[in-house]
């Protein structure tokens, strides 16, 4: 195209689907004014009216790449169906409003709900693709501004069992435990419930390097995945039996002499225990609960036992388990059993899906925790964050419950106004049906999105909120590292940052004065201040930093501190300075399939979706390459259950039913199937999936329930 007439729109962001956070350029052209830009290979969509090229660009994390979703990320952000302007309910359709009639009826109805019911009658609903910003401050928000009990976000389904299990075995929950320049020196690689080709597809590369270097991988995985292609071992475990394999492999690593005796004595506290209960056990017995062969177990211990260097790698398939949190030790407990964590090539890592799942949890959206990591039931951390926001502590409301839970309260009329940011708590949760009709049993509902979700649909009032291109803030990646998110595209009608509602607000309830920010690096400042000698310790960490080093780690104690990309190198986070390994049983799931539910489901990602799908599903690149959900049979299963691949079948549990394609593959175990989580109504996964919780991180067990498969029948 010639004569480039306008000066076209550059800005660098960071992908807005995953924990990577893959740095890029994005490039708005009017139209006829493609000559304009520079850069390498844009990649031009012909298709829009105003031109975009995307290109990748290096940071520490990504090293220059991204995928599909990346690539096509910012069709979703210039979307017509972007929510632009308030919008309150009237009857059966939404009319717009102004931003001050919206946050007048805020303050009315919710103040309103308070007096009548009490302020615990009041519910926020957060995320963890929210700026550290706004997550900070929707967790003050709701301590400070509404003073409710109240609050959890959607990183409860996200990392709740492997933060737990990390805080419990090392004394702290950082996702990896290592950079990701690690990976590579890696001689032996578990991947264990995590789909990174995609999931995290701009990881994988750090694997086939690690496998050039010749590193052994072993996934494990009821299905066969892009993961599991490159996997030189792959254990396709029964859903559910995660923790009861790791019991295996440590009896395998016994059996074999290979435990690292003189790491485990001097770094560790628990061994003995650990060591007779492990004992108690054979391979073999193991191998049949498991599903997969003593064998493989031995191979796969041998292979992590022998080598120099090995890391381990856990995602969802084990931590959305009722066993999660113990499964995921049980996979600590062989980490550190063969002392491979705190050097070059060795270490732990749970890998994030969200995009800012570390960073969410890190700053007080979760009901049990104030900002710094630090503990809402803790006196000596009440006091200290109500210092910070200048509040009495005994004004600081005390521990809430999970979110799914929080749906429960809901549902029972306890919860009675809600407010869900960066959230779609309605194809999220578990029992979605439950969910769905607490939605409308709630007096007030608003929902802050960009877009009509399946939530919002049910909203009484929705907030147009900004998207990655537009919000600056801060996000913290898989490892750990903070970066710094320059959104600059001027925000389409009126949506407003998520932080910049909340103060509004506030100001209305009477709150104003604790909520005086004029722009994200502000309320950044305080976060550094209230995250001051916790756990997630943010204090050395600044926007200038950020710009100048491109990502800084946490913990950053001091402005002089250059952050830990390497944790445990001497020393774990307890005061005692040991790891904790701990005896983990062979639990079972929760459910189990008898006559009425014969076939086990089991849930995951694809690669051209994100979450729920509000955002990916409004990108017609990627909408086009995966459009509909599936279920996924083996052939065997596709027989018994008299249905055929490309055929729509229901798939009925003990809460809900679903309609989907059937997808007859080899690639799954034969008791086994699988749905994706990216769709809504009739295609919601989590309509069928199980609401029972893990005892101690709340995380409900969506990994794993009972079935049954039948063709659709269309009166
Ligand atoms: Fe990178 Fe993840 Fe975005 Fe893909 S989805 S571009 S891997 S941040």
């Amino acid at each position: 195209a010639q004569g480039a007439s306008a000066s076209p729109f550059v800005m660098e962001t960071q992908c807005p689907f995953c924990s990577v956070q893959c740095k890029m350029r994005l490039t708005e052209f009017a139209p006829n004014a493609l000559l304009a830009a520079g850069g390498n290979a844009p990649v031009l969509d012909y298709d829009e009216p105003v031109q975009y090229a995307v290109e990748a660009k290096p940071n520490k994390a990504s090293e220059g790449r991204l995928c599909v979703k990346g690539m096509n990320a910012y069709q979703h952000a210039v979307s017509d169906d972007r929510i632009v302007y308030p919008m309150a309910r009237r009857g059966d359709t939404f009319e717009r409003i102004s931003w001050e009639e919206a946050n007048a009826m805020m303050a009315e109805r919710l103040q309103a709900i308070a007096a009548q019911h009490g302020r615990d009658a009041i519910g926020l609903y957060g995320g963890g693709s929210l700026t550290n910003e706004s997550a900070y401050l929707l967790g003050k928000f709701a301590r400070v501004a509404l003073r409710t009990r109240y609050i959890d976000y959607n990183g409860r389904f996200c990392m709740s069992a492997a933060a737990s299990a990390g805080n419990k075995t090392f004394g702290i929950d950082r996702g990896l435990t290592n950079p990701l320049s690690d990976i590579p020196l890696a001689k032996c690689i578990i991947l264990t419930g995590t789909n990174i080709a995609e999931c995290q597809p701009t990881l994988t590369p750090y694997f086939t390097k690690a496998k050039e270097n010749g590193a052994y991988i072993i996934v494990i995985d009821p299905r066969e995945t892009g993961t599991s292609k490159m996997a030189d071992l792959h254990l396709r475990v029964k859903p559910g039996m995660d923790a009861a394999l790791a019991n295996g492999m440590l009896r395998a690593l016994i059996e074999e002499g290979l435990v690292d005796e003189k790491f485990v004595r001097a770094r560790t506290k628990g061994y003995d225990a650990l060591r007779a209960h492990i004992e108690a056990q054979s391979v073999e017995a193991i191998a049949e609960l498991a599903g997969v062969p003593a064998e493989s177990i031995r191979k796969a211990a041998i292979a992590f036992g022998k080598a120099e260097t090995g890391m381990v790698f856990t995602a969802r398939g084990v931590e959305q388990q009722t066993d999660g949190f113990m499964a995921v030790r049980n996979f600590l407990n062989l980490t550190l059993l063969t002392g491979k964590i705190g050097k070059p090539g060795c270490g732990y890592g749970a890998v994030t899906g969200q995009g800012n799942g570390q960073g969410g949890r890190e700053h007080g959206q979760k009901a049990d925790q104030l900002p710094g990591y630090r503990l809402i039931e803790n006196e000596a951390h009440r006091a200290y964050i109500a210092g910070v926001w200048n509040i009495d502590p005994s004004e600081l409301p005390g521990k809430g419950v999970s979110a799914y839970e929080m749906m429960e309260k809901v549902h029972d009329r306890e919860i009675r106004a809600l407010i869900v940011m960066g959230s779609n708590p309605v194809v999220s949760n578990p029992n979605a049906n439950l969910v769905e009709e607490a939605m409308e049993r709630l007096e007030f509902l608003v929902v802050a999105d960009m877009f009509m979700s399946e939530t919002a649909r049910s909203a009484d009032l929705i907030l147009p909120v900004t998207s990655y291109l537009e919000n600056k803030g801060t996000l913290t990646n898989l490892e750990g590292r903070v970066l710094l998110r320059e959104g600059s595209r001027p925000a389409p009608g009126e949506a407003r940052h998520d932080w910049r509602i909340l103060c509004d607000l506030a100001e209305r309830l009477g709150r104003g004065q604790y909520f005086a920010y004029s722009d994200a690096e502000e309320i950044f400042e305080e976060l550094r201040i209230a995250s001051k000698g916790g756990v997630a310790d943010y204090y050395g960490i600044t926007y200038e930093r950020l710009r100048r080093e491109e990502g800084v780690y946490w913990p950053c104690p001091s402005l002089d501190h250059v952050g830990d990309g390497r944790l445990f190198e001497s020393t774990f986070a307890h005061s005692d300075g040991l790891a904790e390994l701990v005896p983990v049983e062979n639990h079972f799931p929760d459910e189990r399939t008898d006559e009425a539910y014969p076939i086990y489901l089991t849930t995951g990602r694809v690669l051209s979706h994100y979450l729920t799908g509000v955002q990916t599903r409004r990108s017609h690149t990627l909408a086009s390459r995966d459009f509909e959900s599936f279920v996924e049979l083996h052939p065997n299963a596709a027989k018994r259950f008299g249905v055929a691949d490309g055929q729509l079948v229901t798939l009925t549990s003990r809460r809900g039913e679903i309609v989907v394609r059937c997808r007859v593959t080899r690639s799954i175990r034969e008791d086994t199937v699988f749905v994706p989580m990216h769709w809504g109504d009739v295609q919601n996964v989590n309509k069928v999936t199980n609401q029972a919780l893990d005892p101690t991180c709340r995380m409900p067990g969506f990994k794993v329930c009972a079935v049954h498969v039948r063709p659709l029948v269309v009166e």
